[in-house]
């Protein structure tokens, strides 16, 4: 393992050089030469597709892409490969236990809990099938720490409760709910727990036997991985009882006119040709983030958030929405509206993000119609600091005038 250097880090960023001032990778992450190198290695030499062919490159290539299965079971220690689904992301895994998990075992007037903190990914796709179902959403409310009030959820549990949806790490506060207790809780009452972890696996990559979690998403993209790959983790005994939600080829051993019999798990879920380049990007992800020291990084991170927030409440109006010492920092300014300001730092070049995140009823709860959000990531620095809060202050003086 390297020591971190923040220099060193950020060199092995390309997009550095002409993305400006990079603050929006709680978006998305920028992609390392490694993972760079991976994927056009994958377009320039590889042959064939996956699971189909006998000739050498594509028998190859099937071998990376399900060793690719062993590198993420084992980023979030889970027992055995054939937890690991490969998805287009978050939200693709999260409508898949929607529809394979729960849509089949949902009945009138269950319930399912659902953090007010969650990205739409992780509340609309049960929204639907609860409405097909005649089921009920519960909202588990945030507590004045702006993080999912424990203290609440015993109340809003039982029999009934099929399923708890939550966030690992919100995408726009930056909390990480205790997800231990929480899932005790669920278990308490038999309901299943669904943890979005789009966010919380590149901070802190979870231990889903630890944790005791039943399901669990990611997406490669924030994780230094290219886009449109994912993963969904299943507890084995709920993955065996789901059957598959997309048909298609490969995801069965036996089709005719009368039926079909799937494949085992995972394949079953894997319907179609898979996207073997993002595989191969995201394993080189994983297997170039075990090179760096990640607490290093995080806490780098993090320190340049603070400073960020230290900085920019000198501004009058500045009001934060950060939980604890995330890399994330939501913000506002009294009387000036966040699209505004986004626009202006826009022309100093800041990539930041404003508007809701994806989370409405977050914003709702907090009280605002929008937020700004910057998000550290390790190549950030102290340069990318000052420049963030010259433009602020820049573009509120401009405004407020
Ligand atoms: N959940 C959270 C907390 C997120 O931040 C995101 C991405 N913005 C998602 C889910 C959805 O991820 P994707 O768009 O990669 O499927």
């Amino acid at each position: 393992m390297t020591i971190f250097s923040p220099g060193a880090f950020r060199q092995q960023f390309p997009a550095m050089s002409d993305a400006g001032i990079y603050l929006d990778s709680a978006a998305t992450a920028l992609k390392p030469q490694a993972v760079i190198d991976a994927t056009a290695q994958f377009y320039s030499l590889s042959a064939g597709t996956v699971h189909r062919s006998q000739f050498a490159a594509a028998r190859a290539l099937t071998e990376k892409y399900e060793q690719a299965r062993g590198l993420v079971a084992r980023w979030l220690n889970a027992a055995d490969d054939r937890q690991i689904v490969w998805t287009r992301g978050t939200t693709e895994a999260i409508n898949l236990v929607a529809n394979s998990w729960l849509a089949p075992r949902l009945q009138a007037g269950d319930e399912i809990v659902v953090s007010e903190a969650e990205h739409h990914a992780n509340l609309v796709p049960w929204l639907m099938v609860a409405k097909a179902a005649g089921a009920k959403v519960v909202k588990w409310p945030l507590g004045a720490d702006r993080l999912p009030d424990i203290a609440q959820l015993p109340a809003l549990l039982n029999s009934r409760t099929r399923l708890l949806a939550v966030g690992q790490m919100s995408n726009v506060t930056g909390g990480c709910p205790d997800l231990a207790q929480a899932i005790r809780l669920a278990h308490d009452v038999g309901a299943k727990v669904m943890v979005d972890g789009a966010q919380g696996v590149v901070h802190c990559p979870p231990d889903v036997q630890a944790l005791d979690i039943d399901f669990y998403a990611f997406s490669g993209h924030k994780l230094y991985g290219p886009m449109g790959i994912g993963v969904l983790y299943g507890k084995a005994e709920l993955l065996e009882a789901m059957d598959p939600w997309q048909g298609g080829g490969k995801m069965l051993t036996q089709v005719d006119f009368n039926g079909f019999t799937p494949q085992p798990v995972p394949w079953r879920f894997e319907a179609g040709t898979p996207n073997v380049a993002g595989v191969v990007g995201l394993s080189a992800a994983l297997e170039w983030l075990a090179q760096h020291d990640g607490k290093k990084a995080e806490m780098w991170s993090q320190q340049l958030a603070s400073l960020a927030e230290e900085q920019l409440s000198d501004i009058a109006g500045f009001r934060s929405f950060r939980c604890g010492n995330a890399s994330l920092l939501a913000f506002d300014i009294a009387g000036i509206h966040h699209s505004d300001i986004v626009t202006l730092l826009a022309e100093h070049g800041i990539a930041l993000r404003a508007g809701q995140h994806c989370a409405q009823p977050l914003m709702a709860a907090l009280g605002v119609t929008g937020t700004l959000r910057v998000s550290f990531a390790p190549y950030n620095n102290l340069q990318d600091v000052d420049a963030l809060v010259r433009a602020m202050r820049h573009a509120v003086d401009l405004l407020s005038e």
